[in-house]
C-alpha cells in the first residue's frame, strides 16, 4: 500500500490485479482509499482525486462531525450550570475505557476509540450526576409545593423526560440536565402534580397552572429541547 497526496488530500493506493477501473472510497476508519487497476499511471489517480475534490472533503468533514458527536471535547450541563472538558490520554494494554472527573476535566483513558466504550462510561457518569443533581433537586421542588412523593429514579429514557406512576414513584431523564434549569424545574413540577392527577385531565392541567403560571410554553419547550441532547447521551 502507498500514501499519497494531492492539495489537502491525503490518499492510500490499493493496488488491484482484477480491478477494470479506478474506484474511490471514503470511510470513517481509513479516510480516503483508491482502488488501482494494475499498470494505471499514478499522474492519473491524483488527477482522478482532484477531480472529486469537493465529494471527498464534504465526506471527510461529515465524519468529523460525527466523531465530535460520539467523542465530545466538552460536556455542558445547562441545568446546574456547570461545564467539563473532556480530555483524552491513550493508554496501552487497557482493556476498556475508564472516567476519572478531576474538577472540571473528565479525563478518559483506555480504548475510547471505541465509540460504544466511550459513550457507555460518558452515560454512566451522566446518570451519576443525574443522581447527585436532580434528586435534591425534586426534594426541594417538593416541599416548596407541598407535594410528596414516594421514591425518586433517573434513568436514560430515550423520549420522555420523566414519569409518575400511581405509586409516585417519580422517574426523572437524566439528560434533563442538559435543558435550561427552568424546564428541568418545569418537567419536575409537571410529574410532581400527577401525584395529584395521574392523567392529563383538565383538572390536572388547572392544577398545574396554579403552581406553573408559564406551563403552557414550558411544556411545548420540552417537546422540542430532546435537540439539546448530544448524540452520545441519547443512546441506550
Ligand atoms: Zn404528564
Amino acid at each position: 500500500m502507498r500514501v499519497r497526496k494531492v492539495g489537502s488530500i491525503t490518499y492510500s493506493i490499493k493496488d488491484h490485479w482484477n480491478a477494470k477501473q479506478v474506484r474511490l472510497r471514503v470511510t470513517p476508519e481509513r479516510g480516503v482509499e483508491v482502488t488501482r487497476p494494475k499498470g494505471f499511471p499514478l499522474r492519473e489517480i491524483d488527477k482522478f482525486v482532484r477531480s472529486h475534490r469537493e465529494g471527498i472533503e464534504e465526506a471527510l468533514e461529515a465524519y468529523e462531525e460525527q466523531r465530535q458527536d460520539l467523542a465530545p471535547d466538552d460536556v455542558v450541563l445547562h441545568a446546574i450550570g456547570q461545564k467539563w472538558t473532556v480530555t483524552y490520554n491513550p493508554e496501552s494494554n487497557s482493556p476498556g475505557c475508564s472516567l476519572h472527573e478531576n474538577g472540571d476535566e473528565l479525563r478518559i483513558s483506555g480504548d475510547y476509540e471505541n465509540t460504544d466504550l466511550l459513550t457507555e462510561v460518558l452515560r454512566m457518569w451522566l446518570s451519576g450526576k443525574g443522581r447527585q443533581h436532580l434528586v435534591p433537586w425534586l426534594n426541594t421542588v417538593s416541599d416548596e409545593l407541598d407535594l410528596p412523593y414516594a421514591m425518586a429514579i433517573v434513568r436514560g429514557q430515550k423520549t420522555r423526560w420523566g414519569s409518575c406512576s400511581g405509586r409516585k414513584t417519580i422517574s426523572l431523564n437524566r439528560n434533563l440536565l442538559f435543558l435550561d434549569p427552568s424546564l428541568a424545574r418545569y418537567v419536575m413540577v409537571h410529574e410532581l402534580s400527577h401525584t395529584e392527577h395521574l392523567d392529563h385531565s383538565v383538572a390536572f392541567w388547572n392544577r398545574l397552572g396554579e403552581l406553573e403560571p408559564n406551563y403552557l410554553s414550558l411544556d411545548k419547550a420540552t417537546k422540542s429541547a430532546h435537540d439539546l441532547v448530544p448524540t452520545w447521551a441519547r443512546m441506550e
